[in-house]
């Protein structure tokens, strides 16, 4: 993949490129797993109601998991699903030695606890990392056989961050946000690239002067732009995770063509950075990618094979 630059100050990191190298690199190591092994990785995705948003991402997750040669396992069942039915479910993939990977789709209906169906997959098929042991185990510094399953959006920033910049050590880097799925993971992947971490959150006093001591800027608020050119220090690496819907005049009504826009103002901030990932196009496309390299990760390791390293482009 090649970074393009489109100003005098920013490059732009190509998410979608890298994502499609990804994916690429994810079908290659199937392909030798098919033949070396017999093994054919297999993810299992739950959906409960008919949300409109989380039926394209299960239908995209499922057509790029067989695109990538593995085997894609779809359980759809009605938004008035009890929480023990789902529970039984995740237990019945738990037990399916075909099931390598499990995603349950979130938001879950009122009546189902989130975390207590996280918590009943096993760690070693919780693909997006979401369960307790692999928070602890990334917190730890776990390797080897107990290596967590890591965020596939926070995984899929640090793959941008290693290709663009390689070794992150001692870097200022500083997140905004502090969510168990994307802010908290973050911080932890850059503390062990030997980064000098700040967790920054709604709380936190003076943002802008905090974001403006960072070499690696991650945004990952859900507030559109609200990161401007001049929190961001000359030459750092801006990454946005950001993905907020709105209209042309700014506001929710509906009126006019509606486009998506990341948490930082981009037409500032390009102008300011080093590198900057674009929304869309930047981290997005990573998610599934990283889902599906997490997936490759948990069949090796359930046969006892080491996995491949796929996040190097
Ligand atoms: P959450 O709503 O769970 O967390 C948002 C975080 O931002 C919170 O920690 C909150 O702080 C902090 N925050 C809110 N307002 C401010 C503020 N004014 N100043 C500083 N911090 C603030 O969001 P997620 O982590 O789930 O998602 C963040 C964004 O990333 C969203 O736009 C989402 O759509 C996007 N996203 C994109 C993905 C992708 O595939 N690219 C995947 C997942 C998310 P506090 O804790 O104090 O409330």
């Amino acid at each position: 993949m090649s970074d393009t630059a489109v100003s005098a100050a920013a490059t732009v990191i190509d998410g979608k490129a890298f994502a499609q190298g990804l994916r690429g690199r994810v079908a290659a190591a199937v392909e030798t797993l098919k033949r070396d092994h017999g093994l054919t990785p297999g993810l299992a995705v739950v959906l409960v109601g008919e949300d409109p948003a989380s039926q394209v991402y299960v239908r995209s997750k499922g057509k790029q998991t067989v695109e990538a040669g593995m085997n894609s396992y779809e359980h759809r069942l009605p938004e008035t699903t009890s929480q023990d039915a789902l529970l039984a479910k995740v237990a019945e993939l738990n037990a399916d030695p075909a099931v390598h990977g499990i995603l349950v789709q979130l938001p879950l209906p009122a009546q189902i606890d989130a975390q207590t169906v996280i918590a009943a997959i096993d760690p070693n098929k919780d693909v997006d990392g979401f369960h307790v042991i692999n928070a602890g185990r990334l917190m730890t510094g776990a390797t080897g056989a107990a290596a967590p399953l890591v965020p596939c959006t926070p995984l899929g920033c640090l793959m941008l961050l290693k290709h663009h910049l390689g070794n992150l050590s001692g870097l200022d880097a500083v997140v905004v946000g502090r969510s168990n799925i994307v802010g908290k993971p973050m911080g932890q992947l850059l503390l062990a690239e030997s980064c000098t971490v700040t967790t920054a959150h709604s709380r936190t006093r003076d943002l802008p002067a905090v974001c403006r001591r960072a070499d690696i800027l991650v945004a990952a608020v859900g507030r559109p732009e609200m990161i401007r050119g001049d929190w961001v220090k000359p030459g750092a690496t801006v990454i946005d995770v950001g993905i907020n819907r709105i209209d042309p005049a700014g506001d929710a009504s509906g009126g006019g063509k509606s486009r998506l826009v990341g948490d930082v103002a981009y037409d500032e901030a390009v102008a300011v950075a080093g590198a900057i990932t674009p929304v869309p196009g930047g981290v997005g496309p990573m998610t599934i990618a990283c889902l599906l390299a997490n997936t490759v990760t948990a069949a090796c390791r359930a046969q006892g094979l080491t996995p491949p390293d796929l996040g190097a482009g």
